[in-house]
């Protein structure tokens, strides 16, 4: 797990072993540690090898990580039953005490990191790099969600009246949450929406997703070390459809907070109007993306180029934020793209515990066929513009997608979201710039895009035109910041608030207005 060390052309070291060596260090007694998993429910669960699921790495499907017992239907709805009866409780339960035990989660998370991210490694195929700032990140969420609670529910907000009338508009949770959350953060966002929805004041079913059951598993003891109740918090691990239609169609499931594709989230969507005798639901869904950028002829290519590698295949591309379309204006395209093809030839591929790895794996052989068909059919119609080398000698047990770029005429042909390292270039003159916008916005996602142009006015306009949830300017277009950028999209990628930020948590809340004559 050390990797080679790298110099620049100037000879200056690049290899950042020092700074990761002591995580590094600790990491070791979890490379081979066996992992399971099982629903955790309010009540003892009995182990059952029949709904055991083995677990294996996706850069060497013969390195197993464990296994996981996935609920069955049964156990869901027996989940539903105990977070019904302890919502009362613990909507009661001062929100200090709420809120501590978030902050006490986040300081676990913080001591368990080196294990954190060696799983994340391990049964997500994610770059230690990237595990890092997924554990900051859910680390983040648990203090900022925390703090806001304490800001929003602890006093009742005072509201003007007449004399003789006082008026008070009080927060409290609204009920039962499900959240379902996505593999590619799978430990930020399964964190980040389930302690978002107890700490408002909610008990939550939490079903992460199943390629990333173990680490999930491995949060929510820690979780319970903190403080959690049992019957507030409970982990049904398992198969999408199967666990996800209990809990879509459950008449007591106040709310759905889910993460992953738009199909997913319309499948979701029609099974809460579909029920019965149920209240009007929250559906809190944050979803696909196709995310562009645009870049004008004043831009600095090698920046360019920087930020677009690291937009469109960081963590393999395999980020809802990653860039999909690139359009460059003609004056600039040429230049960019030969950089771009010379940044590509030097990206490395391999075992994600290597310090020296750009790229590790896609998910599964699933992600990996899907990537592939899209790859077959560009590069039959003569499309291929760059890709990156492959090594099989240290790929071929493993699911990798090598890094591409396409070259296309426009976002109006990207019939869906290529979740992996692929990148489509477009080209367009400056008379055309409006088009451009009009046809990313037409495209109906809204979710990350990026402008890159020396021209203030020029970044002004299309900022201000373009229809996503966020903007950036000169940079690249991954990577948002809890309370810093707050993160979520429009139209078909999501339906809003943003996560991570000072808004979120209006959603799982329901407000009471007391009036008193006085
Ligand atoms: P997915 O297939 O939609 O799965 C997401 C979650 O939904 C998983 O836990 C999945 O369980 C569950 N699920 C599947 N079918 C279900 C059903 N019928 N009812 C209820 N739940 C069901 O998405 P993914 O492949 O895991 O994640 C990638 C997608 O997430 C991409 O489209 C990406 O853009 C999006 N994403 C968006 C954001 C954002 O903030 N906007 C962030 C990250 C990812 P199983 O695992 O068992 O199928």
């Amino acid at each position: 797990i050390y990797g080679p060390a790298r110099k620049n052309s100037k000879g200056v070291n690049l290899n950042i072993n020092s700074q990761y060596q002591p995580l590094i260090d600790r990491m070791a007694e979890f490379m081979d540690r066996e992992y399971h998993a099982k629903p955790l429910l309010g009540i003892d669960i009995a182990d059952d090898d029949s709904q055991r699921q083995p677990v294996a790495s996706p850069y060497d499907r013969r390195q197993p990580v464990g296994s996981v017992q996935w609920a069955t239907r049964e156990q869901a709805q027996q989940a539903v039953d105990i977070a019904w009866k302890a919502f009362p409780r613990w909507s009661e339960t001062p929100v200090d005490e709420r809120a501590a035990i978030l902050e006490r989660h986040a300081d676990l998370m913080e001591n368990h990191l080196p294990e954190l991210m060696t799983l994340c490694s391990r049964e997500g195929g994610k770059l230690l790099t990237d595990g890092v700032d997924e554990i900051r990140e859910a680390v983040d969420f648990c203090r900022y969600y925390a703090a806001r609670a304490r800001e929003l529910f602890a006093e009742p907000t005072l509201l003007p009246g007449p004399t003789g009338e006082s008026n008070e508009l009080m927060m409290s949770g609204k009920g039962v949450f499900a959240a379902i959350s996505p593999w590619n953060f799978p430990v930020a966002i399964f964190t980040g929406q389930l302690v978002a929805a107890a700490v408002a004041g909610n008990s939550v079913l939490a079903k992460p997703a199943e390629q990333t059951s173990l680490v999930a598993n491995r949060v929510i003891e820690l979780l319970f070390e903190a403080g959690m109740p049992r019957d507030v918090v409970q982990l049904l691990p398992g198969d999408g459809p199967t666990v996800g239609s209990v809990l879509s169609s459950d008449p007591r499931i106040t709310g759905v907070v889910f993460t992953g594709s738009t199909d997913t989230a319309q499948i979701i969507n029609r099974a809460l109007a579909a029920r019965e005798n149920a209240a009007l639901p929250t559906l809190i869904a944050e979803t696909g993306g196709m995310n562009a950028m645009i870049v004008d002829s004043t831009a600095l290519p090698e920046q360019v180029v920087a930020d677009v590698v690291h937009s469109a295949f960081q963590s393999a591309g395999q980020r809802c934020s990653a860039l999909r379309v690139l359009y460059l204006q003609e004056d600039i395209a040429d230049r960019v793209i030969e950089i771009l093809r010379g940044a590509m030839e030097e990206l490395r591929i391999g075992d994600p515990r290597d310090l020296g790895t750009d790229v590790g794996p896609v998910i599964d052989e699933e992600a990996r066929e899907g990537l592939l068909a899209h790859i077959e059919k560009m590069k039959a119609e003569g499309r291929l513009l760059a890709e990156a080398k492959l090594d099989l000698a240290q790929t071929g047990n493993g699911t990798f997608v090598a890094p591409m770029a396409f070259a296309i005429d426009g976002i109006e042909s990207m019939q869906a979201e290529q979740f992996g390292p692929l990148l489509h270039i477009a080209r367009y003159h400056a008379d055309q710039l409006e088009d451009v916008i009009d046809a990313i916005n037409a495209k109906g996602y809204g979710l990350t895009f990026g402008v890159h142009s020396r021209n203030e006015s020029f970044t002004q306009h299309v900022a201000s035109r373009i229809r996503v949830g966020n903007v950036y300017v000169n940079r690249d277009i991954i990577g948002a910041v809890v309370g810093v950028q707050p993160f979520g999209g429009q139209g078909f990628s999501g339906t809003g608030p943003k996560a991570g930020g000072p808004h979120y948590l209006l959603r799982f809340a329901t407000e009471k207005t007391r009036t008193i004559n006085t």
